[in-house]
This record gives structure tokens, C-alpha cells and sequence, in this order.
């Protein structure tokens, strides 16, 4: 699904990534942990086509992120890949239908069909009887929870999550979790930059990052319970 190979980024006077090699194959449940500055972020606009490296390969679904332009990278965005972030990035002062259809907007479905596609996304977190609702009108919880169904409402093959529980409180957090488990039980990749060690252990593989470098990548103890069940 997606591979980085030696990648590097540099801003100016720091490299955030310094020769990053990964792999993370279709259908995975990932974490990502490691120190604040660590190039955790970095490293998820890499794997979501949002920014380019400064040197080394980005594959995303079979493309070559180096070979597309902009607007072919926009596409993929929008056809592939969902993301949540911890501040919700929700339009204040529009409704929940409206937030999540908006999402839709570079699909080039039509108006009755992306209001559709919301109305089913919302559904299918929970919020069926928030969907008038406007952000400052919801909870953190439900907040994100609209936040994810603009994330799948194009049905993406990958989601990638930067600290989606980072602001909320534990309850919330364990919500938009299982929602997150549900969404890779159905087949979607899954990336999840995490700070809650709990989360990141419950999940299949651990990838640790420090200065800007993958220092180990391994199966969590979510894995290892799975298969003990199997
Ligand atoms: P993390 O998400 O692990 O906290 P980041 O990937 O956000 O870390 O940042 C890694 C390093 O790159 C930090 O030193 C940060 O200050 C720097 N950095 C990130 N984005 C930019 C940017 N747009 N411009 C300059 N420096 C940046
Ligand atoms: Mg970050």
C-alpha cells in the first residue's frame, strides 16, 4: 500500500525525516509513537501525499508520488486517502451533513450524491441524530466522530490519523478508537500517530520514531494477543 524508501526532509535548519525506510502493506492497523519533534507528523504527510520529500521515494497505491504533479496528487488525496487530525478541522458554523458532503467536493460527485454519502458516513459513526448539528453544537467526542465520516465518506482505502484522541477526554478517546478498529476490520489501512502508549500497544505493529528516524518497528502486543487467539 504504501512504501517510503530512504526519504529525507529537510526544512530549513532541521531535517524532520533523515532516511526513512518503510513499508506498510494493505490492510494494516499501524501506530506511530515516538518524542514530540520526532517527524511523526512529517512522516504522515509523506505517507498522505501532502508533502514531498526532499530526497528519496514515496510510493502511495502503486503511484510514484515524484512522478505526479500536483494536481494528479490532489486526485489521489481525494480518491485514496482520508486523514483526521486532532483539532478536527471541522468548518465552524456549518452543520455536521454539510462538513462531511463538503469532503466530497473534489470527487466530482454530484450534490445529491455526496449528500447521500454523508448522510450514510454519519450514519455509520454514530451520528444519524447530529446531522443538523453545527461543530460548537457537538462534544469533542462527536466532533471527531464527524471528522472521521468526512475521512471515509469518499471510502478510502487509507486513513491516516495524527493524534486523534489527543484532545479528548479518555471516554471519547476510547470511542473514536473502536471506530477506528471498526473502519480497519472492513478493510481500510490504518495509520495512527498516538502519544497514549495504551492505544499504541493495544494495536498490531509499533513503528518508534526518534529525530527524524525509524528506531524500531514491531508487532505490539495486540498482535501478539491476536495471535495467541487464532
Ligand atoms: P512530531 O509530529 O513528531 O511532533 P514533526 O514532524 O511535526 O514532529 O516535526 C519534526 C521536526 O520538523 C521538528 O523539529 C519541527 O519543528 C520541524 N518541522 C515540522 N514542520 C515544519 C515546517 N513546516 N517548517 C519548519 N520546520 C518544521
Ligand atoms: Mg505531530
Amino acid at each position: 500500500m504504501i512504501s517510503l524508501v530512504d526519504v529525507v526532509k529537510r526544512y530549513p535548519g532541521v531535517t524532520a525525516l533523515d532516511g526513512v525506510t518503510l513499508h506498510i502493506g494493505a490492510g494494516e492497523l499501524v501506530a506511530i509513537v515516538g518524542p514530540s519533534g520526532s517527524g511523526k507528523s512529517t512522516m504522515l504527510n509523506m505517507l498522505g501525499t501532502l508533502d514531498r520529500p526532499t530526497s528519496g521515494l514515496v510510493r502511495v497505491d502503486g503511484h510514484d508520488v515524484g512522478a505526479l504533479s500536483d494536481a494528479e496528487l490532489s486526485a489521489l488525496r481525494a480518491q485514496r486517502i482520508g486523514f483526521v487530525f486532532q483539532q478536527f478541522h471541522l468548518a465552524p458554523g456549518t452543520s455536521a451533513l454539510d462538513n462531511v458532503a463538503d469532503g466530497l467536493l473534489y470527487t466530482g460527485l454530484r450534490p445529491a450524491e455526496r449528500r447521500r454519502r454523508a448522510t450514510a458516513a454519519l450514519h455509520r459513526v454514530g451520528l444519524a441524530h447530529r446531522m443538523g448539528h453545527r461543530p460548537q453544537e457537538l462534544s469533542g467526542g462527536e466532533r471527531q466522530r464527524v471528522a472521521i465520516a468526512r475521512a471515509v465518506a469518499g471510502e478510502p482505502r487509507l486513513l491516516l490519523a495524527d493524534e486523534p484522541t489527543g484532545a479528548l477526554d479518555s471516554a471519547s478517546g476510547a470511542g473514536v478508537m473502536e471506530l477506528l478498529r471498526d473502519l480497519h476490520a472492513a478493510g481500510t489501512t490504518v495509520v495512527i500517530i498516538t502519544h497514549d502508549r495504551e492505544i499504541a500497544g493495544s494495536l498490531p505493529r509499533q513503528i518508534r520514531m526518534r529525530d527524524g528516524r525509524v528506531v524500531s518497528d514491531a508487532p505490539g502486543p495486540g498482535r501478539v494477543r491476536a495471535e495467541a487467539a487464532s
